[in-house]
C-alpha cells in the first residue's frame, strides 16, 4: 500500500478517436502499476466531476456555456485540436474534479497523484492544444476558495510551455508590485535561458522546449526556454535552478507539479533528449525538494506521445514509484 492516494476513474478515457494523444494511457498506467504490484486497488480513489461553480473560478461563463451547449465555432474546435462532444466535456470535467480531489489529499498526506489532468493549454475563455478545461488552475482556485490555502506554485515540466496556466495566473493586477528580476543564472553548457516575470498569489514555473508549440508564450513567473536536444544533465540543472530560485522568492502552501512525459527523447511532439531514467530523476528532484521543505505536492500527468505508448506509460508509472520512494 502506498503512503498516498492515486486519483483515477475509468471514465478518464477521452473520446477523441484515433489521436496522437493516447486517450487510454491513464488506464494503461493504472493497469501496469497493479500488474507490477506497485500499488493496491485500495490506493485508488474515484473523483466526481468538478462543479460548474468551481470551473467558473477560472473559466468565463461564456466559454463554459459554449462547452455545455455545444456551440463552439469551427475555429474554436480546430484550435482545441480534439473533436468536441458532450462526452468529451464530461471527461474533462471529471479530470478537473480529479485534480481538486488530488489537491485536497495532497494537503492531508503531503503528496497525491491525479492519474490524469494537466491540461495546461486551456485558457480562461478558450481551449487549445488538446486541452478543454484547465484542471490545474481550477484545483488551485478551488483550494483557495475553500480557505485551505492562500498561495500555490505550479511547476510545469511538460515539454510544451504552460501557456494557459501562465495567462490565467501571471497577469499582474494594475499597479501591483512585481517581484524583482533575478539576473539570469547560467548552467553547464550555457544553453537555454531563464526569464523572470511577475507573480501574485500563484507562482508559475514552466520548463519547456523553446522551439515548440505554443509559439506565443505568455510569461510565467519563471520560464526556462530549453534548447532543442537538451540532455538529462542540462535539464536537471535548469530544473534545480528554477525551482530553487522560485522557492527563494515565494513560499507556496501547495505545489502543482505537471509531470508531462513528453520531454522524452522519443516523443513525437517533443524535441528534447531526456531518457526514461532522466525523467525519473526529474520526478525525484521535485519530490525531494518539496518533501524537504514540507510543501505538499499534487501531481498531474499532462502530455506524453512517445512512439511506443509503453514508454509514455513507463514514464508516468515512474512518477508514482519516485513518490513512493521519497515519501515511504
Ligand atoms: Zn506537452
Amino acid at each position: 500500500m502506498l503512503p498516498f492516494k492515486l486519483v483515477y476513474s475509468e471514465r478518464y478515457f477521452l473520446p477523441i478517436g484515433e489521436h496522437v494523444f493516447r486517450a487510454d494511457k491513464f488506464r494503461l498506467v493504472v493497469d501496469r502499476l497493479l500488474q507490477q504490484a506497485a500499488i493496491d486497488r485500495s490506493d485508488l480513489i474515484e473523483p466526481s466531476p468538478a462543479s460548474e461553480q468551481d470551473v467558473m473560478l477560472v473559466h468565463s461563463p461564456h466559454y463554459l456555456n459554449k462547452l455545455m451547449e455545444g456551440s463552439l465555432s469551427a475555429r474554436e474546435e480546430l484550435q482545441m485540436e480534439i473533436p468536441y462532444s458532450p462526452q468529451a466535456v464530461e471527461a474533462f470535467m471529471l479530470h478537473a474534479g480529479g485534480s481538486i480531489l488530488a489537491a485536497q489529499h495532497a494537503l492531508q498526506d503531503g503528496v497525491c497523484i491525479n492519474v490524469g489532468g494537466g491540461f495546461h493549454h486551456a485558457f480562461a475563455d478558450h481551449g487549445e492544444g488538446f486541452c478543454m478545461i484547465n484542471d490545474i488552475a481550477v484545483a488551485i482556485r478551488a483550494m483557495q476558495k475553500r480557505g485551505l490555502i492562500q498561495r500555490a506554485m505550479t511547476l510545469d515540466c511538460d515539454v510544451h510551455q504552460g501557456n494557459g496556466t501562465a495567462a490565467i495566473f501571471t497577469k499582474p493586477a494594475p499597479g501591483a508590485p512585481t517581484l524583482p528580476s533575478a539576473s539570469p543564472p547560467t548552467v553547464a553548457g550555457g544553453r537555454g535561458e531563464l526569464l523572470q516575470g511577475s507573480c501574485q498569489d500563484v507562482f508559475t514555473i514552466s520548463l519547456h522546449q523553446e522551439n515548440n508549440y505554443p509559439f506565443v508564450k505568455p510569461p510565467s513567473s519563471i520560464d526556462v526556454n530549453l534548447p532543442d536536444g537538451c540532455s538529462n544533465e542540462e535539464y536537471l540543472a535548469w530544473l534545480d535552478n528554477a525551482l530553487s530560485s522560485g522557492l527563494r522568492q515565494f513560499d507556496p502552501q501547495l505545489i502543482v507539479y505537471v509531470a508531462g512525459a513528453d520531454p522524452f527523447r522519443e516523443d513525437q511532439l517533443g524535441g528534447l533528449n531526456l531518457t526514461i531514467d532522466g525523467l525519473k530523476q526529474r520526478d525525484e528532484l521535485v519530490f525531494q525538494a518539496a518533501h524537504a521543505r514540507g510543501i505538499p505536492v499534487m501531481v498531474t500527468y499532462a502530455g506524453g506521445y512517445a512512439i511506443h505508448v509503453e514508454d509514455t506509460v513507463a514514464i508516468h508509472c515512474n512518477s508514482v514509484l519516485a513518490a513512493a520512494e521519497v515519501y515511504r
